[in-house]
């Protein structure tokens, strides 16, 4: 019973402190969200074949008054928990709309980019979602073929009935759907035929052994050889080094994003990307 006792002395200011944090955090984030203290960093989708960009996935991060950039997986788990992720998610929506939609127009009759935005369990379980996203489109003037929104295996596989009718209701907009990290969630694949999926996005964990790895390799191979089986598009993510990219082009994969190409990048910086020598807006 001492040595109880004398655990629980050791272990009760860690969690306090934890607890306090947490609080903390969870007031920041309402606070974040009135400040309007969230920036997207927009990173190149592209082409393999012959390097174009396709398009831009847009990245949340939270500029923090004090504690300077959070990057999403530190803030994103503790936004779901409190629903905060609702405002949040639908900024990013109608911010990633508005800037591709302004590019878009720049870049006059060049093919226009798409831009897609990672979408959290949470913004699916709201009954307003395809109202929200049809009004990020009507606002923003971006083409529903443009936007392509990402979702997580596991927030397919663990749906509800309202969540494919939802889905079903935002394809029905002209949106497109990705299956984002493909290939770490559940590895049941019977959810390719129920959700009106349109892009695979092949998770990085492949790719970065698909050059010297021979069952990386044949896994890639095999998850593009079902995305053309399945008339899907296939995204490389996080090509890093010219071998990676050559073994995913030889294989088909019609695009991909990485540090290869350009790490996610501020408005400005994309801006100069797409339009070298004019200045940013
Ligand atoms: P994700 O959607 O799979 O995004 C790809 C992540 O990989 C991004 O991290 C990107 O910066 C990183 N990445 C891209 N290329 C490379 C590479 O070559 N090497 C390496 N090491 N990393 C690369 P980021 O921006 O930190 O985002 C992490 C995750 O946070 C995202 O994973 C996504 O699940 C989530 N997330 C980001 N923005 C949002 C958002 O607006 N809403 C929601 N719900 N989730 C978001
Ligand atoms: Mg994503
Ligand atoms: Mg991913
Ligand atoms: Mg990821």
């Amino acid at each position: 019973k001492k040595q109880g006792k004398d655990q629980h002395a050791v272990f009760e200011p860690v969690m306090r402190e934890s607890f306090q944090r947490h609080l903390e955090m969870e007031a920041d984030l309402r606070r974040a969200v009135l400040r309007h203290e969230f920036q997207l960093r927009f990173q190149p989708i592209v082409r393999l074949r012959t390097g174009e960009i396709s398009g831009l996935e847009a990245l949340v991060r939270w500029q923090h008054p004090e504690r300077g950039m959070i990057p999403p997986l530190d803030f994103i788990p503790l936004a779901e928990e409190t629903g905060m992720i609702v405002p949040i998610g639908e900024w990013v929506l109608r911010e990633a709309c508005r800037q591709a939609a302004s590019w878009n127009a720049q870049r006059g009759d060049e093919q226009p980019l798409s831009v897609s935005v990672n979408l959290s369990a949470v913004q699916l379980d709201r009954a307003d979602l395809p109202d929200v996203v049809r009004s990020a489109l009507t606002e923003s003037g971006l083409p529903p073929h443009c936007l392509v929104i990402e979702l997580t295996e596991s927030l397919i596989v663990d749906h509800r009935p309202e969540t494919l009718r939802r889905l079903q209701a935002i394809k029905a907009l002209g949106v497109r759907l990705a299956i984002d990290d493909f290939g770490t969630g559940y590895s049941s694949l019977a959810y390719l035929r129920r959700f009106p999926v349109d892009i695979i996005k092949i998770d990085k964990s492949f790719v970065d052994d698909v050059g010297d790895v021979p069952a990386a390799a044949a896994l890639t191979h095999g998850i593009i050889q079902l995305g053309q089986a399945l008339q899907l598009s296939t995204v490389a993510e996080g090509i890093e080094d010219a071998g990676q990219l050559s073994e995913l082009a030889d294989g088909n994969c019609e695009l991909g994003q990485g540090y290869y190409f350009a790490e996610p990048l501020t408005s400005d910086a994309m801006h100069a990307l797409l339009f070298p020598g004019d200045v940013a807006t």
